[in-house]
């Protein structure tokens, strides 16, 4: 199956929390887009493998998502090396993504930053034909290189390269958020609270979004950075509202 997006987190609700909004949106101009989850967030501090695996179908529903797969790297020890690096060129291959959106190259988290270079790392190799990989039906794979790779910007702010106007998308987006229960949604459950289980940190979700559409006259926006520059094929994709 070809997909135009296909979006890539290091743990499931990365790519939610990063750029849902988009996705949303996108999906809803017709485009297909998937999601790949690195690991199955078993380190997190609240909630199971198995009730991650739930809120990620639950929030895939959501997206609209084609596909979502979880490669089942480990939680905090995954590598940016050989073997991490064919893992995700086969993925790459197998859905030949037009774009890829994946984690911020430097964050909090430090899975955030090993996550962003091993995708950054892995569609640059994924265009070397010398690089031969096996698909799922046993057929040596073509290879794949994606024109766009972005990154969603997650816990330390970075400067924007492009803000995507999500506002009409923007309770859906939420909603995706909120799939996770385990993880944003205080509850009675016996879990300890952390940084992003508080009201605080879904308030703070929504200040960045609206901090972001205001720069650019919207009421909601998702900020992306790029180490290429963003060309547009006509002046038509500009947001054109005073600011
Ligand atoms: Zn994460």
């Amino acid at each position: 199956m070809k997909l135009d997006i296909l979006a890539i987190g290091s743990h499931p609700d990365d790519v939610e929390l990063g750029c849902s909004g988009t996705l949303i949106a996108e999906i809803k101009r017709g485009k297909k887009a998937g999601i790949i989850d690195l690991t199955q967030g078993e380190l997190g501090t609240r909630g199971t493998i198995e009730t991650r695996y739930q809120e990620a179908a639950d929030a895939a529903k959501i997206i609209g998502l084609s596909v979502r797969e979880n490669l089942k790297m480990r939680d905090g020890f995954f590598r940016n090396d050989e073997e991490h690096q064919l893992q995700l060129i086969k993925v790459i291959r197998k859905y030949q993504p037009e774009i890829v959106i994946g984690n911020i190259l430097e964050d909090r988290h430090p899975d955030h930053g090993r996550a962003g270079w091993l995708i950054y790392d892995a569609c640059f190799l994924s265009g070397l034909r010398q690089i031969k990989t096996i698909g799922d039906d046993g057929q040596e794979q073509e290879r794949w290189r994606p024109k766009m790779l972005l990154q969603y910007i997650q816990d330390r702010f970075y400067e924007p390269d492009v803000i995507v106007d999500i506002s009409d998308v923007w309770e859906q987006r939420m909603e995706s958020v909120k799939a996770y229960k385990t993880q944003f949604m205080a509850d009675a459950s016996s879990d300890p609270q952390t940084y992003i289980s508080s009201p605080e940190f879904m308030e703070a979700l929504s200040a960045r979004a609206r901090l972001l559409g205001k720069r650019i006259g919207v009421k909601y926006g998702e900020g992306f950075l790029s180490k290429k520059n963003i060309g547009i094929k006509s002046l038509d994709a500009l947001v054109l509202e005073e600011t």
